[in-house]
């Protein structure tokens, strides 16, 4: 590769191009069926991505938000009820908790991991608690044991928004697997991504999975179909997006294992001395990290990023303003959030993609040592 060659954030056009065939081929059986909502599609990439994650139940819907919405309706969640949420996720994680009803309680995040702690979810956690969001951003896992532990000891129901986590696993379980529900984006940059917006919620609570099912169509009774027994809402994954998820499922563990080498590569190189203060976002002892995002602490951001972008490389940041900061969430913010103000302030992520060549690789890991060296002998 050219030393001048840009290196992209990402890369989705390569990961459509290993499923092209497969897909072509089963929209045009779909396509004839005319089944576009339900159907087999639909139920057999259910099963299967239940079966991934291994818990009993996936329910798919139309988006992650969705998902994460209809989690709460579908378990009792709303007015009068408190929801903590990290207040380093993306905006959804709240917003979800929002149009539930309930109020979203910003809890602070671990300078290391950027994920909840257990001390932080313990000192949120009040008579008015019904649920935590836990959240697996960046494809990062915090401690599920002791989490797990502080929400059954407190009583409060343990969600999971596994969004940015498809493969992701604590102690070998997956991501979702753990809480009461998990809930799953498939937008299509996430790491199991479709062809337009989808989502799912896994749960091995065999009556929420039919209370998800009935609530993303209208209420519907699953014995008739002209009874509605809750308001629902029309929130259904399509068949044409559950046939994309099909055909890319099996390329999920391939593509994860390509990003967290990209990942250990990247976590080497700013170890590797001259980097000064900047790291990766730490990975805990016990969590297989699915590396979503590929997210570093550097202090001078806006002068690395810069020197970034005149070598051609691509950089985003996830996510530069925290959720309590947007004016709808300030009236949420009623306590200091100090790790999560500082932090958004030196987060930025790094192309990240399965497909990366060793070629990209290099010129990053070069570029991010250059920028970073420049930074450290300019004068304090
Ligand atoms: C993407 C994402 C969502 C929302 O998913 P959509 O499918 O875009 O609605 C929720 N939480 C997190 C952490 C996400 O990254």
């Amino acid at each position: 590769m050219k030393p001048t060659e840009s290196v992209p954030f990402t890369d989705l056009a390569a990961m459509t191009r290993d499923v092209r065939t497969a897909v072509e081929r089963e929209w045009a059986r779909l396509l004839s069926s005319s089944r576009f909502v339900g159907g087999a599609a639909v139920e057999d990439f259910e099963r299967e991505w239940a079966s991934y994650c291994g818990v009993a139940h996936a329910v798919g819907v139309s988006s992650g938000t969705d998902a994460l919405l209809l989690a709460l309706r579908g378990l009792g969640i709303g007015a009068g009820d408190d929801v903590i949420v990290p207040a380093n996720t993306f905006i959804a994680s709240a917003e979800a908790v929002v149009m539930a009803g309930a109020t979203p309680v910003f809890a602070d995040v671990s300078p290391d991991t950027l994920l909840i702690t257990p001390g932080e979810l313990e000192s949120a956690i009040t008579p008015r608690t019904a649920a935590v969001i836990v959240v697996h951003l960046y494809g990062q896992m915090p401690d599920m044991d002791a989490l797990s532990l502080i929400a059954d000891r407190a009583g409060i129901v343990l969600i999971e928004d596994a969004a940015q986590a498809h493969g992701a696993s604590w102690r070998g379980r997956q991501a979702g697997s753990i809480g009461r529900t998990g809930c799953y984006s498939f937008y299509p940059a996430k790491n199991l991504g479709a062809f337009g917006d989808g989502g799912a919620i896994v749960t091995d609570d065999t009556q929420l999975a039919a209370r998800l099912r009935s609530l993303r169509d209208h209420g519907r009774s699953q014995r008739y179909r002209y009874d509605h027994e809750l308001v629902g809402t029309t929130s259904r994954l399509d068949a044409l997006q559950a046939v994309v998820l099909h055909a890319k499922l099996p390329w999920l563990d391939t593509w994860t294992e390509a990003r967290r080498s990209i990942a250990a590569r990247y976590r080497a190189a700013l170890d590797g001395g001259d980097c000064g203060p900047a790291r990766l976002v730490a990975e805990l002892p016990g969590s297989r990290g699915a590396y979503h995002l590929a997210v570093a602490l550097v202090p001078d951001r806006a002068l690395v990023r810069q020197r970034l972008a005149e070598a051609g490389i691509e950089t985003h940041l996830h996510y530069p303003v925290p959720c309590h900061r947007h004016p709808p969430y300030l009236r949420y913010a009623t306590s200091p959030l100090p790790v999560t103000e500082k932090c958004a302030g030196e987060i930025l992520s790094l192309p990240m993609f399965p497909h990366m060549s060793d070629g990209q690789l290099d010129r990053v890991c070069g570029a991010v040592r250059e920028a970073l060296a420049a930074q450290e002998s300019l004068p304090t």
